[in-house]
């Protein structure tokens, strides 16, 4: 199986709009390999473009500078999220053969036109554009939002090549310049994929006209589209902000990843939200998360624990099928339209089925089953919280803090309680 989402031109950090497609498709990755598929992932990183040689110039650094820094920061926002950081990173410096060679092609067989040094699409020569944004060619046209260039055939044409002498430059058959930022992800999935995905990935906004862009390169190129399915994520916006454009304009309003205080918090609020419909953030909502995180966590542990604690494994598998339906509608959950809401309310009532578990007589069976579907449910949401089974000295401490309980020595138990507290275990 393929997955490629496009991925951010590193230029800054990313903010918690930037965020939303990380963690929406590394859940479902996760999903799929919970299943038994192998995954290939793939995201780009967009090195080359006119905001990093922007700031490139202003800091008075190469731009190779200033994108690996933020691919680094980048990285670590991903992991801190909870996401997975093995997947296939292409980046367009190191693809830029490949690109000049496929642009190269589109003008050879007149899918593209070079008009002093820059390259052009030639949009009217595909049939199916406008298709997956839902737009006609003619109302596209005569829209106000599509720019004037006297060079363009079209005014729906788009940049392949741009011939320019600011900031880093590649040589090509058209003349110095670099790419346009729609071929990139073309060539990367024919170089990674052979030319066709399963699953492409990405924000609703990259809808038009990347996307489109993206099918009509593959269109001239291969006679077919790109993937077998798109998937597109909702926008987030910020409450008080009417739109995640404006926080990515204005300085103040940007919420910046990597200063949420509580990462899988924030992941569990995003996948709170069906990953088509918009998502409106606000720091009150964030607040009920970091809550609900810190209770799932809590009730894992506390099983754990007790389990860790036990002396003998007693019990039976009385109940356990209410559990396994549990699992089994958090899975058709996520099989219809990938509707995380509706598995993390699954993973909320086996929290509190193993909260009732853990007020009523030790069952070892049970509570290791209601531990296994804990844990499979936490992996696919990306959402694990890490335990570390109990040391022989830290069983010993709790042993006599139930001694002193038993023999009522009440200074004792609240000192042995304090030191548990200390080290974290109560
Ligand atoms: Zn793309």
């Amino acid at each position: 199986m393929s997955i490629y989402v496009c991925g951010p031109t590193v230029y800054n950090f990313i903010h918690i709009g930037n965020a939303r497609p990380v963690i929406v498709f590394d859940t479902l990755r996760r999903y799929f390999e919970s299943k038994g598929n192998v995954v290939r992932f793939a995201s780009n990183f967009t090195d080359v473009d006119d905001k990093i040689i922007q700031k490139a110039i202003a800091e008075g650094k190469p731009e190779l500078e200033i994108s690996s820094r933020y691919i680094e920061a980048f990285l670590k926002d991903v992991a801190d999220l909870g996401s997975k950081t093995d997947y296939i990173q292409p980046k367009v410096t190191e693809y830029m053969a490949p690109i000049i060679a496929y642009i190269d092609h589109l003008v050879q067989t007149g899918y593209a036109y070079v008009v002093e040094g820059d390259v052009y699409f030639r949009v009217s020569k595909i049939e199916e554009y406008g298709h997956l944004s839902n737009r006609k060619i003619d109302d596209l046209q005569s829209g106000s939002r599509v720019e004037i260039n006297e060079k363009k055939e079209n005014p729906l044409d788009f940049a392949l090549w741009k011939k320019t002498k600011e900031g880093i430059t590649w040589e090509s058959n058209f003349g110095p310049g670099r790419p346009g930022w729609h071929t990139e992800c073309c060539v990367m999935i024919d170089e990674i994929f052979g030319g066709a995905i399963d699953i492409h990935g990405g924000g609703a906004d990259l809808i038009f006209p990347h996307h489109e862009n993206e099918i009509a390169q593959s269109v001239a190129t291969h006679q077919h589209g790109i993937a077998s399915f798109w998937m597109h994520n909702g926008r987030l916006n910020i409450e008080g902000n009417d739109s995640e454009e404006k926080m990515s304009k204005s300085a103040g309003s940007i919420v910046w990843v990597k200063d949420l205080k509580d990462k899988l918090a924030f992941r569990l609020y995003v996948l709170a939200t069906h990953y088509r419909a918009p998502l409106n953030f606000s720091f009150t909502h964030l607040e009920t998360y970091e809550k609900e995180f810190q209770k799932m966590t809590q009730t894992i542990h506390a099983m754990k624990r007790k389990l860790d604690l036990a002396n003998e494994l007693v019990g039976d598998s009385a109940h356990q099928e209410d559990l396994a339906s549990i699992r089994e509608r958090f899975d058709a959950a996520l099989e219809l339209d990938f509707n995380t809401p509706n598995a993390i309310t699954e993973l909320q009532a086996l929290l509190k089925s193993m909260n009732i578990l853990l007020r009523q007589p030790f069952d070892a069976a049970l509570w290791r089953q209601a531990l296994v579907y804990a844990d499979e449910m936490t992996e696919i949401l990306g959402l694990q919280v890490p335990y570390s089974p109990l040391s022989l000295a830290d069983k010993e401490l709790f042993d006599r803090w139930d001694d002193a309980r038993k023999n009522k020595d009440f200074a004792k138990a609240d000192e042995v309680r304090g030191e548990l507290q200390k080290k974290g275990l109560l």
